[in-house]
């Protein structure tokens, strides 16, 4: 199997609220982050809301790079590939999941 989408297990979740208020600060942390978050993926738009009105939840990944200090936040669906696109709040790199 060639793939970067890793198989590594979440490390925790989040709501969609704290799934926002991460990938905003994400995109202002890291300059040209926002431009290749929106050349690669696709926005989530409504596709997790949950229908009986809970909180919609995301998976949080912890980032392989550094000292594993950083944590994957989704931020869209991949545009090449059926995986979700993530960012990490620390070093600003973007992984598929
Ligand atoms: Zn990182």
């Amino acid at each position: 199997m060639s793939s970067n989408v890793s198989q590594s297990y979440p490390y925790s979740s989040e709501t969609e609220e704290q799934r926002a208020a991460a990938v905003a600060k994400a995109l202002v942390d890291f300059e040209g982050l926002a431009d290749r978050v929106a050349a690669e993926s696709t926005p989530l738009g409504d596709a997790h809301a949950a229908a009986n009105g809970a909180p919609a939840s995301w998976w949080i990944w912890v980032c392989p790079k550094g000292d594993f200090s950083g944590r994957l936040h989704v931020a869209g669906f991949a545009r090449e590939r059926h995986a979700l696109y993530t960012v990490c709040d620390t070093c600003g790199a973007t992984f598929l999941r």
